[in-house]
């Protein structure tokens, strides 16, 4: 008969009292190891390290954090610490509890944000993840259709965060999701259920599941999932989606129905809607309003914490500019720095690139697209300079008002015949 050893420390079965074979019959552990073991395991205390508990930062904290990143939405950010605070202390809590005596399960709240866009909604999101330092995926719910159709899967959400997270599962089962523009997968009309709506109620119900927390199965490759297809499962219960969208159009019916309890039926509140109060209805939004602009029911009941995020005004605008950490305008200085230029971008400047940027609509996006074009010359023609004799060299460069004039009017004229072909191509498309 064969000598059996003790596979951790060698030893051999006649220099120990008891050998323990392994299910498979090879390897083997002694009874000295088995001790060494418990005693190991004894020593690392009550952790238990199947369990990951997720340090947290108390609300207050989380948004002092926020406060770095983001100009203005107060009322977003606090609603969304504490949101994040509950959803992190829930998956902390659920952990320490036996499956099998639950007395209080506490259940789980996504997040609604509707504000225009360049408010900041997947800013916020993004630096929400980066202060739990918790995998994020960002997801377009417009590229999204129901299974059997051609697009995206939901599953493929799922997907990047996993790949966010290095393929870790654990990590990824606890990140956080990110979908923009939830509003635009609204079924069309309330009542409308005769004929299946590929693109809005099917892409719902997908989302629905794994919203709400289920094993999913998703496809490693990405893609459409194949029936042969080896699966990475993951538990989506203790993601936290966040979900974003402007809401057009849903100001007037949250208005309509509080004037309709209030003031009688059909008056609408004229002087409280505009375009510039979004604030004012987004936190009057009802779980019916969103029905009715075509949520599914299950799905509202899924998020429900909605939260507002009001336009950017001039006065933000230009505080994004300049004053979060990674602030545009610190970010191009650097830029030249690199190249041991001096940049100043002048007040004045930094103002017109705030007012172009209300003018193109695109709330904080707009700005960056019109500080690239600014700059495209020079960013052109400097690292040729830099090899220009000393007495040549440019060691300072400034940006007025009339330099930003010049290249984002060409941007919003551009802009505007954008439009006017897109309105010319809607009626033609009637
Ligand atoms: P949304 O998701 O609402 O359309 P984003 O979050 O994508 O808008 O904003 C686009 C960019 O504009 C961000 O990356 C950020 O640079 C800037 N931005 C938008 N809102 C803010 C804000 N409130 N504070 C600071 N920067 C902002």
């Amino acid at each position: 008969m064969l000598n059996k050893f003790c596979s951790f420390c060698g030893r051999n079965s006649r220099e120990v009292k008891m050998l323990i074979s392994s299910p498979s019959g090879n390897a083997f552990i002694c009874d000295n190891c088995v001790n060494d073991a418990i005693d190991a395991v004894k020593l690392s205390g009550r952790k238990d390290t199947s369990k990951d508990f997720l340090a947290l930062l108390p609300p207050v904290e989380i948004r002092q954090k926020l406060d770095e990143y983001i100009i203005g939405q107060d009322r977003a950010k606090k609603v969304l610490s504490v949101a994040v605070y509950n959803h992190y202390k829930r998956v902390n809590f659920n952990q320490t509890q036996d499956k099998n005596s639950i007395d209080v399960e506490l259940e789980k709240s996504n997040i609604l944000m509707i504000g225009p866009t360049g408010s900041g909604k997947t800013l916020m999101a993004k630096t929400l993840a980066k202060i739990l330092d918790v995998p994020f995926a960002v997801a377009d719910a417009t590229t999204l259709t129901e299974a059997g159709y051609v697009g995206e899967d939901v599953e493929n959400i799922l997907l990047k965060l996993l790949q966010n997270a290095n393929f870790d599962v654990k990590k990824a089962q606890r990140g956080i999701v990110y979908i923009d523009e939830i509003d635009k997968i609204a079924r069309k009309g309330e009542n409308r259920s005769i004929t299946r709506d590929v693109s809005g109620e099917g892409v719902q119900q997908g989302l629905l599941k794994i919203i709400e927390g289920t094993v999913a199965n998703v496809p490693p490759q990405g893609g459409r999932k194949h029936p042969h297809q080896e699966c990475i499962q993951m538990d989506t219960s203790n993601i936290l989606f966040i979900v974003g969208g402007a809401f057009v159009g849903l100001d007037k019916i949250v208005a309509s129905r509080i004037s309709g309890g209030s003031l009688g039926f059909g008056a609408v509140l004229k002087n409280n809607i505009d375009d510039n109060a979004d604030m004012k209805y987004a936190n009057k939004v009802s779980p019916v309003d969103l029905v009715k602009f075509g949520l599914i029911p299950e799905f509202v009941g899924r998020i429900p914490i909605v939260v507002g995020l009001h336009s950017l005004d001039k006065h933000a605008l230009i505080k994004i500019l300049t004053e979060p950490k990674n602030a545009l305008v610190k970010q191009f200085k650097k830029m030249f720095s690199i190249d041991d230029i001096k940049l100043e971008i002048t007040n004045d400047a930094v103002a017109k690139v705030a007012e172009m940027a209300i003018e193109l609509k695109m709330g904080a996006r707009g700005l960056r697209t019109i500080l690239e074009d600014a700059m495209l010359d020079l960013m052109y023609d400097i690292p040729t300079e830099k090899n220009a004799t000393e007495s040549m060299k440019i060691n300072k460069i400034t940006i007025n008002a009339e330099v930003i004039s010049k290249v984002a009017k060409a941007k919003i004229s551009h802009v505007k015949t954008d439009r006017k072909q897109e309105n010319v191509n809607k009626k033609i498309a009637v």
